[in-house]
């Protein structure tokens, strides 16, 4: 029989607590939908892999991330590297990790800024658009099709745009008060960078709130499922196919929830144990990092 993946990596000497609650889903993992369950993650053919926190920590992979890319090399599966980050391109994203140690593809990325590029590519191709973000972001827009103007635009979007000025959020508020529509590349208010935080931009969305009094009428990114229908359409899969993991409760793991696939939480960046106790977002799976699912996929097939 399988091991409950939950608890897999739990260590069952001297917590009672954790030791009831093992016991409980051991039971739980008994019911024949639970089974269903354990067994959609060895049966996912392409798996989304956030990469802050899950495929790497800064400037370093996380133990065992070449293993997991083996491991799915060997058993036909494919993957997705999955941002929130709309700073940067594909090919800057897809320069770091060769860098790091595995060469992969700019096609084996997606940015929330390519999901929201698309996204508005299959709604409108035509609209004229005001976009505050940086210059990778802007040719992101530039490369679907898109007219970007200071004046008179169809829609606003903001993106994480690490070259900010007062002048672009002052002309961005002006905007957003005509009433144009206002999309949001992805919701964070942070960005890891190492051990320090940069504000992200859910900070300019709350500028922009608090001169307006308007919120995006659209976020892209996780936990919004658009970015896995354009996951689905770049991969030429279905969404049933996927699984995603990742190292936060809020973004990944909602996500997943959000569009019916299975979830794996990795605490090897920001989610601790102890986060799970009363979160809304419970992962199907939890592993101490992206190896610990590799060991399970093999042990599993
Ligand atoms: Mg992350």
């Amino acid at each position: 029989m399988h091991k409950p993946p939950l608890f897999h990596k739990l260590p069952l000497v001297g917590n009672l607590k954790n030791i009831f609650m093992y016991v409980f889903r051991k039971s739980k993992n008994n019911h024949p939908a639970m089974r269903n369950q354990i067994e959609r993650l060895s049966k996912a053919q392409c798996f989304l892999i956030d990469l802050d926190g899950t495929f790497y920590l800064g400037d370093r992979l996380v133990e065992g991330a070449l293993h997991f890319i083996d491991v799915l090399h060997q058993q036909g599966k494919q993957f997705l590297f999955l941002t929130n980050n709309s700073s940067k391109n594909r090919r800057q994203y897809a320069d770091k990790i060769t860098c790091l140690g595995m060469p992969v593809p700019e096609d084996l990325i997606l940015t929330s800024g390519e999901a929201t590029a698309s996204y508005l590519q299959q709604k409108n191709p035509d609209v004229r658009l005001f976009i505050v973000g940086t210059p990778e972001l802007e040719n992101e827009f530039r490369s679907h099709g898109f007219e970007l103007v200071q004046d008179h635009p169809h829609c606003l979007v903001l993106g994480f745009d690490t070259t900010l000025t007062y002048n672009k959020l002052w002309k961005l508020c002006d905007h957003v008060r005509e009433g144009l529509p206002y999309i949001a590349t992805h919701p964070d208010f942070n960005c890891p960078v190492g051990k320090n935080i940069m504000p992200d931009i859910g900070s300019m969305i709350a500028f922009v709130k608090a001169s307006t009094g308007r919120e995006p009428d659209l976020m892209v990114g996780k936990p919004n499922p658009l970015i896995i229908d354009t996951a689905a359409v770049k991969m030429n899969l279905p969404v049933e196919a996927f699984a995603i993991i990742g190292d936060r409760l809020y973004t990944d793991i909602a996500l997943g929830k959000t569009s019916g696939i299975t979830t794996t939480l990795v605490l090897s960046g920001e989610s601790k144990r102890s986060d799970l106790d009363g979160s809304p977002f419970q992962p199907d799976y939890i592993f101490e990092n992206i190896g610990g699912v590799a060991d399970w996929l093999v042990e599993h097939r």
